[in-house]
């Protein structure tokens, strides 16, 4: 069936806005696309974001439960997944720290071979960090010079460094918080306040210095023609015409994803999909769809390779402490204490003090009963050597002035797989469930720069609870689940993202990478993406039948 234009309501329906999202919609408008997003989240603005992180329903996204924030947590047996749920995606509540990756990243992995990646990615890494303002950081606060004195002490103060991040601000020797014309898109962008340094980055910008999407590409994207709706949930994507490889298009339904009873469904029709509703987002919606026969033919890797960055948070809380310890940006700055252990100084801002519930005294040894009986062991001798003390740093209250946190990430391999299943405590419907081996929680050399850097302030080292506790890591780079591979007997997607046995449906988000990277991901998400879009031809030139298994490298077309 051939469908003419005005047949469809969009030519592409893309689904989330975060990283993957927003690129895409950015360019395809750009191509002269009639493009809508549809995003689960809520648009935020300085008027509305919260002050601290009490302010629970704005902050925490349970709209069942009433809470209708930015920050999602997801609780796995393997792993406790952070991520955002915005219009923007994760960069409301991200941190800013935007790093490439090392070049090995391209010789690991299902993508290993199936591009001159090497060759065409730093072309696409320099747009994405032209369009994301990357720039490095300027403002180091007191965590930082901390971590710096740490590393020194630890032997390895020559691998400090400032973090890269996308955030504006003052030039040397000017005052903060001035608000300036758009200074990144030649004008074409909203005007922008420089950063306060208030560390507030994880709870949203207040200031407008953070560069958010919805500042950037969104904003873009949206002042040339593309639709956004908040506050949608997609539900359904199905082939249209009875053509299953969705040639003759695609059907997209969607509910408002914060009502309670009247969930207002809609259907809208499009040509093209792009799913970039965030690793965990894209596999559940695909898991879902897969199972209903809505898509049927999505592969069988679906939810293989999930990586998590092996990752541990630990830190120092130090009560107090003459500095307020919550002044800088969000990750201010990191060092590396070996080849293959990195740590960055992470802060909440002033009064954001929730995170202090999960957070207790340090404790090393392997995971299980007798790390459980050692931490016990460990709380009762400080209670008992200094009880003053021990009890202040147990509460949250000035937790975010009194403490740093330690973000450690390690570069060694170690995935995951989610399966689409009914959990045995609730067998009434499936979720997403973790499978495989588990990732340690527990980095010796981690622990002990953390002894370090609490010696140096005569504070308290400190883990996360649920480390101790259940032995799974927290993570907030949860990556993979529909990875770039040479055929569906090995992925979901091909290396321009494309989805097989699908026509003109793409997968545009932190899904895809198949590679353990190391550092933050969202620069590669935004590069990848800017690569995956360079291939789409204008609309006038579209033949609407592009499908995997063609030419997969700039290179070759
Ligand atoms: C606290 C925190 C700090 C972080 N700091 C950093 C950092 O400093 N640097 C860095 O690189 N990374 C950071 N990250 C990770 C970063 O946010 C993610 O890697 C990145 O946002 C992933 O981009 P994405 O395009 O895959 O999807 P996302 O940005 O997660 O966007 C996906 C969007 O899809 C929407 N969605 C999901 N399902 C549906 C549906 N069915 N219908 C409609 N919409 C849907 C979601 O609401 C979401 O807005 C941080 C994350 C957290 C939680
Ligand atoms: S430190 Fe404060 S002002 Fe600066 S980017 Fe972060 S939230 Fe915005």
């Amino acid at each position: 069936m051939n469908h003419g234009k005005n047949q469809f309501d969009f030519d592409f329906i893309v689904i989330g806005s975060g990283f993957g999202g927003s690129v895409s919609a950015h360019r395809l408008v750009e191509k002269g696309y009639r493009v809508a997003v549809m995003e689960m989240g809520r648009r935020w603005t300085p008027e509305n974001l919260p002050r601290t992180s009490w302010s629970i329903h704005r902050w925490f996204w349970r709209p069942r439960l009433g809470l209708r924030g930015f920050f999602n947590m997801r609780f796995f047996k393997h792993a406790t997944i952070f991520h955002g749920c915005a219009v923007g995606g994760g960069s409301i509540t991200y941190a800013g720290t935007l790093l490439a990756p090392p070049e090995k990243v391209w010789d690991a992995g299902s993508w290993t071979g199936l591009a001159k990646w090497k060759a065409e990615m730093p072309q696409h890494y320099e747009t994405a960090a032209r369009m994301l303002g990357v720039t490095e950081n300027r403002i180091l606060g007191p965590a930082d010079h901390l971590l710096k004195k740490a590393a020194e002490a630890a032997g390895s103060g020559h691998t400090f460094y400032c973090t890269k991040v996308g955030i504006f601000q003052a030039a040397e020797g000017k005052p903060d918080n001035q608000t300036f014309p758009d200074p990144f898109f030649g004008g074409e962008g909203p005007e922008r306040t420089t950063c306060t340094a208030c560390g507030g980055c994880m709870m949203g910008c207040r200031y407008g210095a953070k560069n958010t999407l919805d500042l950037g590409y969104l904003y873009l994207a949206e002042k040339r023609g593309a639709r956004l709706f908040p506050e949608t949930r997609v539900v359904n994507v199905r082939p249209l015409g009875g053509a299953s490889d969705g040639s003759a298009g695609y059907e997209v339904s969607t509910v408002k994803s914060t009502a309670w009873f009247r969930r207002q469904p809609r259907c809208f029709t499009s040509r093209g999909v792009i799913f970039s509703a965030s690793s965990l987002g894209t596999m559940e919606l695909l898991f879902h769809l897969k199972e209903k026969a809505s898509l049927p033919g999505i592969s069988n890797q679906l939810g293989r390779h999930v990586r998590t960055n092996s990752e541990s948070l630990i830190g120092a809380r130090t009560p107090g402490y003459s500095q307020d310890l919550s002044q800088g940006i969000a990750i201010g700055s990191g060092v590396y204490i070996d080849e293959h252990t990195h740590i960055e100084a992470v802060r909440y801002p002033r009064g954001s003090d929730t995170m202090g519930f999960l957070t207790t005294i340090l404790t090393d040894g392997r995971p299980g009963p007798q790390r459980i009986g050692l931490w016990l062991k460990n709380v009762l001798v400080s209670l008992f050597r200094h009880p003053f003390k021990t009890v202040r740093v147990l509460q949250p209250l000035g937790w975010a002035r009194e403490f740093v946190i330690l973000l450690c990430m390690q570069t060694l391999e170690g995935e995951i797989e989610m399966r689409w299943q009914r959990p045995w405590f609730w067998p009434f419907r499936k979720f997403l469930v973790s499978w495989g081996e588990k990732v340690p929680t527990y980095i010796p050399k981690a622990n002990e720069f953390a002894q370090k850097f609490a010696k140096l302030t005569g504070g308290f080292a400190m883990s996360m609870l649920p480390e101790i506790l259940f032995d799974v890591p927290g993570t907030a780079h949860c990556i993979g689940g529909c990875v770039i591979a040479d055929s569906s007997g090995h992925g979901v997607v091909d290396a321009r993202h494309r989805v097989f046995n699908y026509k003109n449906m793409y997968i545009c988000d932190g899904s895809v990478v198949a590679a353990n990277l190391g550092v933050n991901p969202s620069l590669t998400i935004t590069a990848l993406t800017e690569r995956a879009m360079s291939f789409i031809p204008p609309a006038v030139e579209t033949q609407w039948n592009d499908s995997a298994g063609g030419a997969t490298s700039s290179s070759l077309v």
